[in-house]
């Protein structure tokens, strides 16, 4: 896997993830908050949605990602996810998480080149989103993923 070094501006992203969601935090219904910013340096924010019905609750990354596409962007270039367990004693205890595997499927649909960063073996990387989605569903040709210029 090509793993690229953490930045200054992928530390910010990081904090903003944490402070929205320690902003928002809400027990059985917000414990992971997202920050995507786009290509052109724009940062969206958004804590996940949990639900009674499991099936029902949407992630942060997809309402960040959406919170993006609805105010016209198109183009991204980094996503981070945290999460704050839920026994944790404060919001110290919030961490990175890596995106689940339909997120993975979402992040790459609108942006096959986009980074993301999340965490293996305790250690925080960032890789392209293809990177953590090896053999990526498709439904034909017209529809696999391209990457356009390397960030
Ligand atoms: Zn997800």
């Amino acid at each position: 896997m090509n793993t690229s070094p953490i930045t200054d501006e992928d530390e910010r992203l990081i904090a903003d993830a944490r402070a929205i969601l320690a902003k928002y935090y809400k027990p059985g219904k917000h414990h992971v908050g997202a920050v995507i910013r786009t290509k052109a340096g724009q940062i969206f924010t958004a804590v996940h949605l949990e639900a009674n019905v499991g099936r029902v609750a949407v992630c942060a990354e997809a309402i960040a990602l959406g919170k993006a596409i609805s105010e016209g962007e198109s183009m991204f270039d980094t996503i981070v996810a945290v999460r704050r367990p839920a026994e944790a004693a404060s919001h110290a205890e919030i961490a990175i998480v890596s995106p689940c595997g339909i997120c993975r499927e979402l992040l790459s649909d609108y942006g096959a080149d986009m980074r993301v960063i999340f965490v293996e073996g305790g250690e925080v990387k960032k890789c392209g989103v293809l990177d953590l989605l090896p053999g990526k569903y498709t439904r034909g040709a017209e529809d696999t993923p391209t990457l356009t210029a390397e960030s």
